[in-house]
């Protein structure tokens, strides 16, 4: 440290030799603080370089962008609009395809499909009217080689014919089409000459628009191509250098990867050299790289959040096999090896000192509820108290009926908490809940609702995660200290999304069904053979088996949905199936009804269940065999499969039939047909995954899917498994990322996704 008098005008001198003395020297950083009439100098060390450095570039980056030269209050109104507030939000809007316009083609070589750029002289401006009644604007230009016609359908003529007058020259950017022999463009954009302008000049002084690959950004109403190129180019002129490559070359050479500085400049200013069909795909070097560095932050945040979670201390359960095998004598059938193998992988994690945090994955029908089941005899032997949620009251009841079924038998008590229930019955059971005499809790989301209190809670079991959100997840676990959770899934997700939503959760696999199942045989049946359909059904129930007709939300209110299905049922019962017995079941029934229902249709009291979608998770009724899916293309290709699910849980051949209109979209087509053609539960998640996106395809916002801004779950898999294993080998050497390296991606990291990931505890 060394002070400097400052002289009168208020200028600084010092010398180089002055400098030496007092130890610094060419090359050192150093940090300058005034005092008073004094200055003092400090030597920064290498890692305090880094730091100011980031400082100061995290905050260029997020300079408002209404501070950009050239932007005024209205263009950057316009641009939040697109979500770009900020510099960053800028530099990260990526076009979404791009124009050659790398030279300028003759008029006789303009192609049909493509787009071109090409100069003309306007020889002949006309309007005409067409056969509908539709005004059309026409130019037509000409170059040495030749002509072509320029045409504008809604034009303003008054206004077109002041600007479009014969013998102007310009340069013009459109899709050239073909119409019978002539080619055509229509609405090109127009760039004037001056009268004695060449074009090439006016190519190479308007090197944003011509002379090279042009990006072309998202838009929104006012905002134009060539002013977004504008205000991405003085943003890039400004602030690129302030992108730090915070990923070192090391990891970025493993893949070849560029740095994320070049990697942006480069899409929005594409090389000449490069391939425009890779560039409208995403498909290129610049993208992948962009890509890489999403996911390996993301990946990278989970997987220190799961290692955060690992080296809390929670419950280390003793398997005592008490209840266990007990239960397994019990039992009608032998467990499958898939359910015996998870069962040792949720064991291991119970016994170990930290909490466990493990997503059970299975398909419809795999057995999921008897592994949870002897989980939580594990945390009853040791003394703990087990809470189990259910995204449905009919659900919650049916485990609360399995469970009960069995713990009864090994004098364990169960209880069922429902937001239904009122009152005295409910006080009551939540005193015993309270009290620790309830040793299992099974109940809908009420489970998890303020005033509930556990006095011992060991385990939370969440069923088919994917209608709860991280949050309730949370929740669960804040019932106890640091209780073991696991959490079930019918849902088979495709491999590339699970690890970017539930990377901080283990993964087992329950990869078989029970044996003796033959497969569903499922059949898209068109309106006009319905009473084939009614057929099918009174020859099951003929053999003693029984069906569900399941009818979708008529339309978003659950009222006519409910009358829907009532006006069927009643329709069925009087007109098609007189002397069979029919229960109904909807939403807005009390629980009780439901109940009642479910019972009789479980106990053989009703042939026939006319239900709506209430159905669709979990419910077991082996000896249903048929399956009649109504309006079927209204339902998701998941939903169709929940559904399918409850059918061909026995040794009888089962049935699906979807039912549909004819009048299909593209979309609710491919769903049906996947039906068709496979059960497999991971080939209809990849398909509708698909079909729908990965925003879409968990449903809401709320399932935790981050925003990517360049990188595709559906695209990018393969990135992602690099990025996943990168973070793996960082933290496995660097569990805290302490090495300088490391610190500055671990900034990053907080600094990206810290909140959105509640790494506060842990980074
Ligand atoms: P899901 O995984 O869809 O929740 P369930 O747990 O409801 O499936 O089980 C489906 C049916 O299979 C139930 O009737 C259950 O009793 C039965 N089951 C479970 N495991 C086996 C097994 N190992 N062998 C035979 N049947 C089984
Ligand atoms: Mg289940």
């Amino acid at each position: 440290m060394t002070r400097v008098q400052i002289d009168r005008s208020g200028t600084l001198n010092i010398t180089a030799e002055e400098l030496a003395r007092a130890g610094f020297f060419p090359g050192d950083n150093l940090s300058l603080e005034t005092a008073d009439n004094s200055i003092i100098l400090r030597k920064l060390e290498p890692e305090a370089v880094d730091s100011v450095r980031q400082a100061i570039s995290r905050k260029n980056l997020q300079t408002s962008i209404r501070f950009i030269k050239g932007i005024g209050p209205k263009l950057s109104e316009l641009l939040s609009k697109r979500d770009i507030n900020t510099v960053e939000d800028a530099l990260f809007c990526l076009p979404n395809r791009y124009e050659d316009r790398r030279q300028l083609t003759p008029v006789s070589q303009l192609k049909a499909g493509l787009t071109q750029v090409f100069y003309g002289r306007v020889v002949s401006v006309e309007s005409a009217t067409t056969k509908g009644g539709r005004t059309v604007f026409e130019v037509i230009v000409q170059d040495e080689s030749g002509s072509i016609a320029l045409k504008w359908f809604k034009a303003n003529y008054v206004w077109m014919k002041r600007i479009w007058q014969t013998g102007r020259r310009g340069i013009f950017t459109g899709d050239i089409s073909v119409f019978g022999s002539q080619r055509e463009v229509h609405h090109p954009d127009v760039d004037w000459l001056q009268p004695e302008e060449d074009a090439a000049t006016f190519m190479t002084s308007d090197s944003n628009d011509f002379g090279c690959i042009v990006p072309i950004y998202p838009l929104t109403e006012g905002l134009h191509q060539k002013g977004m190129r504008k205000v991405i180019r003085q943003v890039m002129d400004e602030f690129l250098p302030d992108i730090e490559n915070i990923l070192p070359d090391r990891i970025l050479s493993l893949f070849k990867y560029l740095p994320l500085q070049q990697a942006v400049k480069q899409v929005h200013l594409p090389p000449a050299d490069m391939n425009l069909s890779e560039l409208n795909s995403g498909n290129t070097l610049q993208h992948h790289s962009l890509a890489f560095d999403e996911f390996f932050f993301w990946e990278l945040g989970l997987a220190l959040k799961k290692q955060g979670i690992a080296l809390e201390e929670g419950i280390a359960f003793k398997v005592s096999h008490r209840y266990t095998k007990e239960l397994v004598k019990l039992l009608p059938f032998k467990l499958t090896a898939a359910q015996r193998r998870v069962l040792t992988e949720i064991k291991a994690d119970m016994m170990a000192p930290h909490p466990m945090h493990r997503l059970v994955q299975g398909d419809v029908g795999s057995g999921k509820t008897i592994v949870a089941l002897m989980a939580a005899l594990v945390a009853v032997e040791n003394g703990y108290q087990v809470a189990i949620m259910a995204p449905t009251e009919i659900l919650a009841e049916q485990h609360w009926h399995t469970v009960h079924n069995w713990c009864e038998k090994l004098g364990i008590s169960v209880v069922l908490l429902t937001s239904g229930m009122k009152g005295n019955s409910r006080k009551e059971l939540m005193q015993q809940v309270a009290n620790g005499r309830a040793s299992i809790v099974i109940g809908t989301h009420a489970v998890i609702q303020e005033k509930v209190e556990f006095s011992r809670l060991g385990l939370g079991i969440v069923d088919e995660q994917h209608r709860f959100g991280v949050m309730q997840r949370g929740i669960l676990k804040k019932k106890g200290t640091n209780p073991d959770i696991l959490v079930m899934t019918a849902t088979p997700i495709p491999r590339t999304l699970s690890m970017t939503l539930f990377g901080d959760l283990s993964l087992s696999v329950i990869d078989e069904l029970p044996p003796g199942r033959t497969p569903v045989i499922t059949k898209i049946y068109y309106e006009s053979r319905r009473k084939h359909v009614y057929d099918l059904i009174r020859r099951e129930v003929a053999q003693g088996r029984q069906s569900y007709v399941i009818y979708p939300l008529v339309d978003e209110s659950e009222k006519s949905d409910m009358k829907a299905a009532i006006q069927m049922a009643e329709h069925l019962q009087t007109e098609i199936f007189q002397g069979l017995r029919l229960g109904l079941l909807h939403g807005r029934m009390k629980p009780d009804e439901k109940e009642a229902v479910m019972g009789s249709f479980k106990n053989r009291e009703l042939d026939i269940l006319v239900a709506t979608t209430v159905i669709e998770v979990g419910i077991d009724v082996p000896n249903a065999t048929i399956m009649v899916i109504e309006h079927a293309e209204r339902f998701g290709l998941s939903q169709l499969h929940q559904l399918r699910g409850r059918v061909g849980r026995d040794i009888h051949q089962s049935y699906c039939i979807l039912l549909t209109s004819g009048k299909l979209s593209e979309d609710g087509e491919k769903r049906l047909k996947v039906m068709e053609s496979t059960t497999d539960g991971f080939k209809i998640a990849e398909a509708d995954l698909e079909i729908r996106g990965p925003g879409d395809f968990l449903g809401t916002r709320q399932s935790g899917m981050p925003d990517f801004r360049v990188a595709s779950i559906l695209r990018d898999g393969v990135i992602l498994e690099q990025a996943r294993s990168v973070a793996t080998d960082i933290l496995r050497l660097d569990q805290e990322l302490k090495g300088s390296e490391n610190q500055r991606i671990k900034n990053e990291l907080v600094r990206r996704w810290g909140t959105r990931l509640e790494l506060a505890g842990i980074a």
